[in-house]
């Protein structure tokens, strides 16, 4: 049985101030580890907060991206040491935000999943396909080699702790999620290419969450599906109560 895994994935929103008023509110009310992974992915500037704040809570802290090298001269960027010093567990890697903005490629998404492992962070690696990419029956290839390109070179050990995020890139944002039966077909393609990359093992244990429009009221059609594992949330995670909603109904 793979536990689910919610995390919140705030982008660029909120203030301090609001950021930790939110984890005020939520931290004594999260699930225990042994029903659900619950996360936060806040901006870079709240995480040490937010880290020092959950502490002894049932709440990880996640950061949305990272650079995959140690240190060096790379102005504005973030490295795995800097972000494990301040006690974040989780990183979004390759979320479509990224890839389309900020020239985030399968070849960095995979040195950055390296990197991750290198220095104790978890790994959610996000996939998924555009709506033309979609209607030219695309979907599988597209998704199936952002999987393989994006994993490339790790053990079965490691390859076993990553989370996928399939989220197809149309549904984020949008208000209009994919379609649950739909969705969890693309999550089996890629526990199949899981499979034949590691071996079937590794494909039953890697987590794979839904993202795209995930709200409190549609979260449990696609946490009904066999190859859903829990979902990566926008727009629904930004609000306490809403959050609170999502883990309750996934626990
Ligand atoms: P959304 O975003 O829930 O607001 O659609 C999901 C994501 O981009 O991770």
């Amino acid at each position: 049985m793979r536990k689910p895994i919610i995390a919140a994935n705030w982008k660029m929103h909120k203030t301090l101030a609001e950021a930790i008023s939110f984890v005020d509110q939520v931290k004594n009310s999260i699930p225990s580890p042994e029903k659900v992974d619950s996360v936060v992915c806040a901006p870079f500037l709240f995480l040490e907060r937010l880290s020092n704040l959950t502490k002894d809570t049932n709440l990880k802290i996640g950061a949305q991206n990272m650079h995959f090298e140690q240190k060096g001269a790379f102005t504005g960027e973030i490295s795995p040491i800097q972000l494990r010093d301040i006690g974040v567990d989780y990183v979004i890697i390759g979320h479509s935000e990224r890839r389309e903005m900020f020239a985030e490629t399968d070849e960095t998404v995979n040195k950055k999943v390296h990197a991750a492992f290198a220095h104790g962070l978890t790994p959610i690696v996000c996939v998924g396909e555009t709506l033309e990419q979609r209607e030219a029956g695309s979907t599988n290839a597209v998704v199936g080699a952002q999987v393989e390109k994006g994993l490339a070179g790790l053990s079965n050990e490691l390859a076993k702790q990553v989370v996928i995020a399939y989220e197809p890139i149309w549904a984020i944002g949008t208000g209009k999620s994919s379609d649950a039966t739909d969705a969890d077909e693309v999550c089996g393609y890629i526990r199949e290419v899981i499979g034949k990359l590691f071996d079937n093992e590794v494909a039953e244990s890697v987590r794979i969450q839904y993202g795209g429009s995930v709200k409190p009221d549609n979260i449990g059609e696609f946490m009904a599906r066999p190859n859903i594992d829990g979902a990566l949330v926008g727009g629904a995670s930004l609000e306490p109560d809403s959050f609170l909603q999502l883990l309750e109904a996934v626990k």
